[in-house]
């Protein structure tokens, strides 16, 4: 099978039957990545943009990708990483992701959990054994990415996230009944800074790994010893499923929870509210994760820059 460009084809769409080579391949990713930028308007000219990087095939592929883009659209970038604490499997990733931003010339900063919160995730995991790794993990890790961004005077946080990542998220919030939450998956929700964006949230898991593969991006495959703990890997498995039997299905699903999140965000009265723990914004009274170091114990809880408490 050919490419558009006449070379062999590497890989086929089969939601959309387009073949196409390697370099071909890569440079769509990055054209999809920019249209979803400026779609949603994630990266302003003059802006700084907080890359999160987890050593991962998605965060290093976007890092790869801001990079890129950073100089035609003139904002810049800077890497933070977040160690939770998991002996060995974080210090292999942040040393990968290291070595890759030192090669692509751009600023890593890491936090961790035990500098912001007083606790690793196992220490927090042999403290409060009700909770699940993911959602302890999950928790502190949007704190710690928010504080990382506001310290690096980034205006927006880019997270790796992709398709396949919104979906079971929505899935997820579906399962559990926190419906809450939809409203925040809205790509327009949250404009303070620093504003999330996603990048990725238009293109297939399967298209990330092709892109990292094929651009010769060197990411960690050992996953991390939590992995499969929570619901998350059968919801990913279900979604698989339905796609292979119906080659688009995601994309159709996707543009659904954009839609509902769109609905859900325009009801959500309580947008606006302020946690009085910490200062930062939640969706009424103590946050998450006071709500989770509190119940931790021993653990600091960071006030959001310039709250005193
Ligand atoms: S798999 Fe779970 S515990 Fe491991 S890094 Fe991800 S969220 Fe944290
Ligand atoms: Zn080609
Ligand atoms: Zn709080």
């Amino acid at each position: 099978m050919s490419c558009r460009c006449g070379g062999m084809a590497a890989y086929t769409r089969r939601y959309s039957g387009q073949s196409l080579c390697g370099p071909c391949f890569a440079s769509s990713i990055e054209k999809k990545a920019a249209r979803t930028l400026s779609r949603y308007g994630m990266a302003r000219r003059g802006e700084t943009v907080a890359v999160a990087v987890s050593g991962g095939k998605d965060s290093l592929a976007l890092l790869q990708v801001m990079s890129r883009l950073s100089s035609s659209r003139g904002f810049g970038i800077r890497a933070v990483t977040i160690d939770e604490g998991i002996p060995g499997y974080r210090d292999e990733a942040l040393d990968i992701a290291s070595r890759f931003c030192r090669d692509m010339g751009v600023r890593l900063d890491v936090l961790s959990y035990s500098g912001l919160f007083g606790t690793t995730l196992e220490e927090a995991l042999d403290t409060e054994g009700r909770q699940t790794s993911c959602a302890i993990c999950g928790t502190l890790r949007r704190r710690a990415l928010d504080i990382a961004a506001r310290e690096a005077g980034a205006d927006a946080l880019a997270t790796g996230h992709n398709l396949d990542d919104v979906l079971q998220t929505f899935l997820i919030n579906v399962i559990s009944g926190d419906t809450g939450r939809i409203g925040w998956m809205d790509p327009g929700a949250r404009p303070d800074p620093p504003r999330r964006i996603k990048p990725f949230c238009e293109i297939y898991e399967e298209e990330i790994v092709f892109y990292a593969l094929t651009t010769g991006i060197p990411f960690q495959t050992e996953p991390c010893p939590h992995m499969g703990e929570g619901v998350r890997t059968e919801v990913r498995e279900f979604l698989n499923s339905l796609e292979g039997r119906h080659a688009g299905m995601k994309n159709a699903m996707y543009g659904s929870v954009l839609r509902l999140a769109g609905m859900a965000r325009g009801a959500d009265t309580r947008e606006g509210a302020v946690c009085p723990g910490c200062g930062f914004r939640c969706t009424g009274g103590t946050c998450s994760v006071c709500g989770m170091l509190g119940q931790l114990g021993n653990a600091n809880i960071p006030t959001r820059p310039g709250i005193g408490r």
